[in-house]
Order: C-alpha cells, then sequence, then structure tokens
C-alpha cells in the first residue's frame, strides 16, 4: 500500500516548514553571531566556554536534522521516499506523519 500523494503534499510542506524553523535556529545558535551573542553577558570566562560548548553541540545537532530532512526532501523528489533505507519495507504513514525526516521503518530504528 503506496503512501497517497496528499499524504506525501502534507509531509513535503511539513518538512519545509521544519527545515525553515531549524535553518532559523542555527542563525540564532550556529558560530556567526556567536560570539557577539555572548561578548559581555558573562564573567566567567568558563561559563562562556561551557555555553559555548553547549551550543556547538546544538548546533551540531539541528545540522544533522537538516541533512535528514534535506535527504528525505529529495527523495520526495526523486522517488524512494517512505521506504526504509535499510530492511527497504515501507515505512507506515503514521510513523512518517510523526517523523517525517526518518530514513528506516520502526523495527530497523529500534534495533
Ligand atoms: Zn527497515
Amino acid at each position: 500500500m503506496a503512501t497517497s500523494p496528499d499524504v506525501l503534499d502534507a509531509l513535503r510542506s511539513a518538512l519545509r516548514v521544519e527545515r525553515d524553523h531549524l535553518r532559523r535556529q542555527l542563525g540564532e545558535y550556529g558560530t556567526g553571531g556567536e560570539d557577539m551573542a555572548f561578548d559581555g553577558n558573562f564573567a566567567d570566562s568558563g561559563q562562556v566556554a561551557a555555553e559555548k560548548g553547549e551550543h556547538r553541540v546544538l548546533a551540531n545537532s539541528i545540522q544533522d536534522s537538516l541533512a535528514d530532512i534535506d535527504h528525505a526532501l529529495e527523495k520526495l523528489d526523486k522517488g524512494g521516499y517512505g521506504i526504509c533505507e535499510r530492511c527497504g519495507q515501507e515505512i507506515s504513514e503514521a510513523r512518517l506523519e510523526a517523523m517525517p525526516a526518518t530514513r528506516y521503518c520502526i523495527s530497523c530504528a529500534s534495533s
């Protein structure tokens, strides 16, 4: 049972909204502007370093999510979206709606 075009359209929109959202977050937490945001805000330079480290981790995880979303959008255009990349089975619609950028079906993701 293939995922219906209506559902795919909705997922594509959801992915684009999420991508825009993450890109904005990355603008706030990413390396550009990081120094400006922190200069003079903390007296303790150790705390500044810790905060910067946290933000770098966050920025990395946002970049990972963005890569997954770009990958999912590419599959939506070129084909292969909704197919598990490990076992080749269709990913359930419910799972795609919950996690539109997922690459794996529920059994592969949990193994
Ligand atoms: Zn699978």
